[in-house]
């Protein structure tokens, strides 16, 4: 190590997001790095965060987790994508699958030629051309190929999961590292008056923990990010309005589906994501327009099949810390901002969070070019999320309660209302920079809640209608027939990854 490197990291919480710092960087760092992690049993965590993205499966490369193994560990499951129903409006459903959607043709995007074959000839949903939606439809699951023309190369897939027994997991990896763990609750964090970074925190029982940089995976709080360095938070709620939940888990009415459910309610929407053991559900809504104690009733007579536990009740604002990264102080999780969970996307924030920290890795000159990079990172990576998210909201024919006619009519910011009005005249879409979700995601939802496009982009007609015809028609059979010969989602867990 050198004189300027970091010795002593003390990560605030543990959580997903404690967790999963703590086993990165354990794996990651140089060994003689000291990591301290301090959670509080009394605080306790979040408890909810069940459904994730494909990225995970990189963070579990990155660690060399064994993925069958962590999938029994957490009670897990695969997930093909997510079922959006009643969303474009009541009685409408359709699949946001992970993958692409067919096969570019002649440097056309599939879609403009799905999109000017369904104006000559009835055809069915978009899914039936994703290796994971034909997949999902069937209850069918198995691992992608490595034979790239073969259709099983695209199937994507990510996971659900017991968050508690996912943080579990991690902290068994992170402690065979040497990871320590402390129990107590902080009631100080002690800061250098010039240089404003935090030196150390105290627990109740008035120890005191150093450290050089601090991981502040506190949750929605901000113990270090927002109540000791008042760092501020940037509100979203006017595009986001929904800043409840209510979250209950139930019996397994049936073998687990390799997809979430998202079923749109009249002041929210409610998930469903199943895993081995149990069935995880819950509502998000806006408490403008829907009481507690209604929300928590709608949830319970929604269930498929006897609640487990008491239902549990959570207050959040959706937007993002103005800095994640504030002087020695990084946050992650929940403390460093939250959209909802609609497109499961937060445990991939974290992970975002963890990789771009790598990458900036400071010392304990803490360089402000790294740490400015890292917010600067952090903000697109965040505003994206939001984008997307809203895109659900706003893309809805739905006029029957004051929330949908608030969301249908509300201002979006420019970023989306550009997209939106690429997509509205010649179905074009473009990935910016990093984006996190790509053209087959925003088709997928654009398409599943009814915004159609007027055209088609030129480049179409070059091709022969008759010839793209029948080539669609041909995916749409190979994906169909790919899905048949895959095993049951259950059997192929009951095979590879579960539970004991
Ligand atoms: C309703 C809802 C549904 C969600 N669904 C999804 C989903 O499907 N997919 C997804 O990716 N994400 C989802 N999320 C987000 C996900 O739950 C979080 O990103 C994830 O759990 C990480 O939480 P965390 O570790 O930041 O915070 P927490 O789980 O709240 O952990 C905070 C930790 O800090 C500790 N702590 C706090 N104060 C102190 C103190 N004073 N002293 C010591 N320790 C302290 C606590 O004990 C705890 O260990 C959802 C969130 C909500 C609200």
């Amino acid at each position: 190590m050198s004189d300027h490197d970091i010795r002593k990291i003390v990560i605030v919480g543990g959580g997903t997001a404690g967790w999963m710092a703590a086993a990165a960087f354990s794996a990651l760092l140089d060994k003689a790095v000291e990591i301290i992690l301090v959670e509080s049993d009394e605080i306790g965590t979040v408890g909810v965060g069940e459904a994730t993205i494909p990225p995970l499966i990189a963070f579990n490369n990155m660690l060399g987790i064994n993925e069958d193994a962590f999938l029994a560990a957490s009670q897990g499951t695969f997930k093909l994508g997510i079922e959006f129903v009643d969303w474009g409006g009541p009685g409408e459903r359709y699949f946001h699958p992970f993958g692409p959607h067919g096969q570019d043709y002649s440097g056309v995007h599939f879609h403009q030629l799905y999109l000017r074959e369904k104006k000559r000839h009835p055809l069915p949903d978009i899914r039936h051309w994703s290796m994971s939606g034909a997949a999902a439809e069937l209850g069918r699951f198995a691992r992608p190929g490595p034979d790239s023309r073969l259709p099983l190369s695209q199937l994507a897939y990510a996971f659900h999961f017991d968050a508690g027994l996912y943080a579990r997991f991690l902290r068994g990896y992170a402690e065979k590292n040497g990871v320590r763990r402390v129990e107590g609750k902080i009631v100080e964090a002690r800061v250098d008056g010039e240089s404003g970074h935090v030196r150390a925190v105290t627990l109740a029982d008035g120890t005191a923990i150093e450290g050089e940089l601090f991981i502040d995976c506190s949750g929605f709080r901000g113990l270090l990010i927002e109540e000791k360095l008042g760092t501020g938070y940037e509100d979203w709620s006017r595009w986001l309005p929904c800043d409840r939940a209510v979250a209950v888990p139930s019996r397994l009415p049936g073998p687990p589906e390799p997809f979430t459910r998202s079923t749109a309610r009249a002041a929210g929407w409610q998930w469903r994501i199943p895993l081995q053991h149990r069935m995880g559900n819950g509502i998000v809504y806006s408490s403008a327009h829907l009481e507690r104690g209604d929300a928590e009733a709608l949830l319970l007579a929604n269930l498929e099949a006897e609640a487990l536990a008491e239902p549990r009740h959570l207050a959040f604002t959706a937007g993002r810390r103005r800095r994640a990264w504030n002087a020695n102080v990084v946050s992650l999780g929940l403390s460093s901002g939250f959209v909802e969970p609609l497109e499961s996307t937060s445990i991939h924030l974290i992970q975002s969070g963890i990789a771009k920290l790598l990458a900036l890795f400071p010392d304990r000159r803490f360089d402000p070019a790294e740490r400015d990079e890292y917010n600067r990172q952090m903000k697109d990576v965040f505003e994206d999320v939001r984008d997307f998210i809203i895109l659900h909201y706003k893309a809805t024919r739905r006029d029957d309660s004051d929330f949908w006619n608030y969301c249908r009519t509300m201002d979006v910011p420019d970023s989306l209302a550009g997209k939106l009005e690429l997509w509205r005249s010649k179905g074009r879409l473009f990935r910016e920079g990093r984006e996190l979700f790509g053209t087959p995601s925003w088709v997928a939802v654009l398409l599943g809640q009814g915004i159609v496009p007027e055209e088609q982009e030129p480049a179409v007609n070059a091709i022969d209608a008759e010839e793209a015809a029948e080539a669609i028609e041909k995916m749409r059979v190979s994906y169909r027939r790919m899905a048949e010969h895959m095993p049951s989602h259950a059997d192929f867990i009951a095979q590879a990854c579960r539970a004991g």
